[in-house]
């Protein structure tokens, strides 16, 4: 029975790892190997780390563990959870075998729903970003799209505004509105009406 059972290895993950290693509860950690920034070759905006790759952060990560002899790392998936706080838990792996665990520390990340857009997925995380504080400075004084409904575009143009250059909005739910169109042109905003 370990005291925990952390159900993923990226930033969240290892720190919980860690930090359970550290006050020296056994702790297995899994890791199915399926990142949400798995695309990124550098992370930006965290003090410390801005230009790191997020795969050396989660290596040296690892590697940090390795003083911590309670911690235990398995690159395999969580196949299936049961039980509760009181009687424990118990956890399927993806080859079969079961672990058990007072706690489970559920750290896996969320999945980004991108739209239908023809060709943009192999470019995400690549060429299509998600946020402006992590990749906006990289493309500083370029021209960008910004794929997305009016308000959102509004708000991120606001914040890339300073930054970038020409900026074309590039709407995925259909053509824009008469309002939306004003307000848009009124930032100095082009609009390629749809995809
Ligand atoms: C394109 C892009 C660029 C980004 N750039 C930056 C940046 O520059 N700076 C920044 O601070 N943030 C950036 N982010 C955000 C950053 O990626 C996330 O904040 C961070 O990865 C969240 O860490 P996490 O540990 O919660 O999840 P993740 O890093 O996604 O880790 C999830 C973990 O859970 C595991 N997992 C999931 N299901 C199971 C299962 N059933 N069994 C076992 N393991 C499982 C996965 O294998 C993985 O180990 C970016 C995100 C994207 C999409």
């Amino acid at each position: 029975m370990h005291d925990a059972i952390v159900i993923g290895a990226g930033p969240a993950g290892l720190q919980a790892a860690l930090t359970l290693g550290r006050m020296h509860r056994s702790a297995l950690q899994l890791d199915s190997g399926e990142y949400r920034n798995g695309t990124v070759q550098h992370m930006h905006n965290m003090i410390g780390e801005d230009g790191t790759p997020p795969a050396e952060l989660r290596a040296r990560a690892r590697r940090e563990l390795t003083a911590y002899d309670t911690v235990t790392v398995r690159d395999t998936a969580a196949q299936r959870i049961e039980g509760s706080a009181t009687e424990g838990f118990r956890v399927t792996l993806a080859d079969g075998s079961v672990e058990r665990g007072r706690r489970v520390v559920l750290a896996t990340g969320v999945a980004d729903d991108l739209p239908a857009v023809p060709g943009l997925a192999p470019l995400w995380g690549l060429k299509a970003f998600t946020c402006p504080f992590c990749d906006g400075h990289e493309h500083a004084g370029r021209p960008i799209a910004i794929l997305g409904p009016a308000p959102r575009a509004e708000h991120l143009i606001g914040l890339l505004g300073p930054v970038v250059g020409d900026i074309t909005v590039v709407p995925v739910d259909g053509p824009l509105g008469d309002d939306d169109r004003a307000r848009l042109e009124g930032l100095g905003v082009r609009d390629r009406k749809s995809v």
